[in-house]
């Protein structure tokens, strides 16, 4: 009789957390072909295995970069399908999304759709002289990829010019981010130890890309963060109209900013992930159980509002998602925890209790196009500019042109402020560098055709 043995599967280094939170230990890959790839994912770099035919190498060794960056984006996407129960068909139109784990000198990382993935870097910590690669940390490495899941579900959203879907993008990354970590082991009995169950209270999960936002805080010369942390779930912040926000503010004030926007979402995400353990502490679940549980809530939660006729198709405001968050909530969860969702949205002044659940059909959406006309556009003005907007058209001429309004205010605010990219009609789009001088990139490029400028979204997020 032929026995065939199993084969072992491949270790790979991998980091839930980074080095200054945990040190790395090993996973391995669901799914893993013989190419470095899975259905999902594939990595493209070169990566020779150790003496053993493992993937596992020592901090010192560069190939740790690869290895964690890779394992864990085909990880957190493997685990998002399964927890969602679908498979996700990537705005890339690739069938496979690219890790690149070392992209150059930044202290950054992004999701670029033309490109068809993620983008990892490194630089010199200028305190400590140590190298930083962003692909090492998984918090990264997460919030990259659900840049890219929420790309393949909404892909209006990057092509919005309102500031909501963009803070809405980064908050998915970082609560996605968080929501995996709490499915490791490790991070789980650290988090557990750091809280006792009260997620109120500090913690790894909550504090996200810790590594990278101490390299950030060291290259400026002072605490721009608020903390040895990127971004940190444990916040205050209430809705402001994004409108009257500034542009950029100190990091315990929100600006209109998509990263510092973004804090308000992703706090009261985590507000109500703070209220699901509780919930399932005083069911008698031991600390542990009741955090790996919330997480995975989280998660699924994350998959409810994001199924077909939840989350607004086009442009939105936080108000509308968080409606949408409720109907999910209500329809695909039997309102398990509508009544939770609701006091968090009203203390946070997202939603106030009292709006009417159905006082705006979002279903569906529409194209609203203008031509920038008026000195405020600058070298801009004459150029055309669209984007998608939730709910059907048509109601009525006034709303229509408010619509046009807001859509020429919004670029008006982001000419201002440096977000678009001038270009010559004989420039080919697909060579110019799409980045600032800060490292972000731009949010819109004018791109010529037969002629006519016309200045259309980078489709990049860092
Ligand atoms: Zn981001």
């Amino acid at each position: 009789m032929l026995v065939r043995s199993t084969p072992t599967p491949r270790l790979f280094s991998s980091n839930p957390q980074d080095s200054t939170v945990l040190a790395a230990g090993t996973t391995t890959v669901a799914g893993l072909g013989t190419d470095l790839s899975t259905d999902r994912v594939v990595l493209n770099a070169k990566l020779e295995p150790n003496s053993e035919g493992n993937f596992v190498y020592p901090d010192s060794d560069e190939r740790l970069t690869a290895a964690n960056a890779f394992s864990a984006v085909a990880n957190a996407v493997s685990s998002t399908e399964s927890c969602w129960g679908e498979s996700i068909q990537w705005a890339t139109r690739r069938p496979k999304l690219a890790v690149n784990p070392d992209a150059g000198q930044d202290l950054n990382a992004y999701y670029a759709r033309a490109r068809g993935g993620l983008f990892f870097f490194h630089d010199t910590d200028a305190l400590t002289g140590e190298t930083i690669y962003s692909g090492r940390s998984s918090e990264v490495t997460g919030h990259e990829a659900f840049h890219a899941i929420l790309d393949a579900k909404r892909p209006a959203y990057l092509g919005a010019w309102d500031p909501d879907p963009g803070a809405f993008h980064e908050s998915m990354g970082d609560v996605g981010a968080l929501a995996l970590a709490l499915q490791n082991d490790r991070v789980i009995e650290l988090v557990a130890r750091q809280t006792g169950g009260d997620l109120r209270r500090q913690n790894c999960a909550a504090a996200l890309g810790e590594q990278l936002g101490l390299a950030i805080n060291h290259k400026v010369g002072h605490d721009a963060t608020g903390g040895p942390w990127t971004r940190n779930a444990i916040n205050r912040f209430t809705w402001v109209d994004p409108d009257t926000l500034p542009s950029h503010a100190p990091h315990d004030q929100l600006s209109s900013e998509v990263h510092s926007l973004s804090r308000l979402w992703t706090g009261a995400m985590y507000d109500v992930l703070t209220g699901i353990v509780q919930d399932n502490l005083a069911q008698g679940q031991d600390v542990q159980t009741a955090l790996r549980n919330g997480g995975s809530e989280l998660l699924k939660m994350q998959g409810r509002l994001l199924s077909p006729g939840m989350a607004p198709d086009g442009s939105f405001r936080f108000k509308e998602m968080a409606q949408a968050l409720l109907k999910s909530e209500n329809q695909l969860n039997q309102g398990k925890y509508s009544s939770l969702i609701a006091d968090v949205m009203d203390q946070r002044r997202i939603l106030l209790k009292g709006a009417s659940l159905t006082d705006q059909d979002l279903s569906g959406s529409h194209s609203v196009s203008v031509t920038l006309a008026g000195d405020r556009f600058g070298p801009f003005q004459g150029m055309e500019v669209s984007h998608t907007v939730s709910g059907e058209e048509g109601r009525g001429l006034t709303e229509n042109q408010q619509e046009r309004d807001q859509l020429s205010s919004r670029m008006a605010r982001l000419i201002a402020n440096g977000e678009i990219l001038m270009t010559l009609p004989n420039q080919d789009p697909s060579k110019l560098n799409l980045f600032k001088a800060d490292g972000e990139p731009y949010k819109g490029v004018v791109v010529w055709t037969e002629g006519k400028p016309v200045i259309e979204p980078t489709y990049i997020i860092g």
